[in-house]
């Protein structure tokens, strides 16, 4: 089972992440600890945007939501799937 935390895409880092739309800002980190040590950190989203992870936000909720990155959300979709 794949665990994924929830990334945020911060509008002062967009510079060196493809040109983002503003209205995806979560992503999906590949989580190897818990979310919530992992709370804060900046990380690689698995598209390749670079997040600061949100560990009070659970990617199987957030992923499903419109705000999401489509290409993190494509990556993670067997998870989700299982996940149901
Ligand atoms: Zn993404």
């Amino acid at each position: 089972m794949s665990a994924y935390a929830v990334g945020f895409s911060r509008p002062d880092r967009r510079s060196w992440a493809q040109p983002a739309d503003q209205a995806t800002s979560w992503h999906a980190v590949e989580a190897h600890r818990p979310a919530d040590e992992l709370d804060g950190e900046v990380e690689l989203a698995v598209c390749g945007a670079i997040v600061q992870i949100w560990g009070t936000q659970s990617w199987d909720r957030v992923g499903a939501g419109r705000s999401a990155c489509a290409e993190c959300r494509q990556r993670t979709a067997p998870a989700l799937r299982h996940a149901g």
